[in-house]
């Protein structure tokens, strides 16, 4: 921050599949680098590879569909919450998810689990779709300053779930609010939340068995995609994380 409180001019962040000492984009990442922001020799940017490390690198060379890296010795990235926040979501219909983990990559989630609940209209999701979320937790996870991408899993039927150590189910007919959880201070926190026709009663019953608490997220009831929304931004901005 300098005097005036404007921060200096941000470096853009460069996802690249593997850190190393000189980088070479080419593709996607090369172009934008090249024909959008129009960095050239000298200018600083930040790899990071969606493990949780990240490394400041200066551009060494531009050409019309290439850019050359050269990167400092890689380091732990911040940003990061320091515990794991997992978001069990319903499939949902139509491009729905695609919202869900847009926003709660930057919201700090670091794993999205897509449940196959009873209610859930779609039954499982195609191979390119799953690729597809990946790719927009990964632009996400870029755009918000983060150095891991959150990994979203393939489908899981509601029959597997475990049991987790803290965890919360959105349910709007739920006697507790979501203003009145206790938050632990540590250790993970798994979220979840239902398809369009909501969760079951069984189902409800199931989660709150496995260490799910049903909570309230007020008297209005909100779209599918907005729930878990509500939920990953309540666990970032009350935890603080
Ligand atoms: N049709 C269902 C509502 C489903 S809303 C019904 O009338 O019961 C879809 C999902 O969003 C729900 O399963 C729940 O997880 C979440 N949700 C929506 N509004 C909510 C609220 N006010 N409180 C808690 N959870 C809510």
């Amino acid at each position: 921050m300098g005097s005036a409180g404007v921060r200096k001019m941000r470096k853009p962040r460069v996802y690249v599949p593997r850190l190393a000492r000189e980088i070479k984009l080419s593709g996607r990442e090369a172009r934008h680098l090249a024909q959008v922001l129009r960095v050239r020799p000298g200018r600083e940017v930040i790899v990071f590879d969606g493990s949780g490390m990240e490394a400041t690198a200066r551009v060494a060379e531009v050409t019309t569909s290439t850019v050359t890296l050269s990167a400092d010795p890689p380091q732990r990235a911040e940003r990061e919450p320091p515990f794991e926040l997992v978001l069990f979501v319903a499939l949902l219909k139509g491009d729905k998810l695609a919202t869900v983990v847009r926003a709660a990559s930057e919201l700090g989630v670091s794993r999205f689990v897509p449940l196959v609940s009873e209610r859930s209209v779609p039954r499982s999701i195609g191979e390119s779709k799953l690729k597809r979320l990946r790719r927009i937790a990964i632009e996400a996870a870029k755009q918000s300053g983060r150095a891991l991408a959150p990994t979203v899993s393939a489908p899981l039927a509601f029959e597997k779930l475990t049991a987790v150590s803290f965890g919360l189910v959105a349910h709007p007919y739920a006697g507790s609010r979501l203003a009145a959880v206790s938050w632990p201070r540590s250790g993970a926190v798994a979220l979840a939340s239902g398809p369009e026709g909501g969760f079951s009663e069984d189902e409800v019953e199931r989660l709150s068995e496995l260490g799910f608490a049903p909570v309230r997220l007020g008297p209005r009831i909100l779209r599918a995609e907005t729930a878990p929304i509500v939920l990953a931004a309540a666990a970032a901005a009350l935890r603080d994380i």
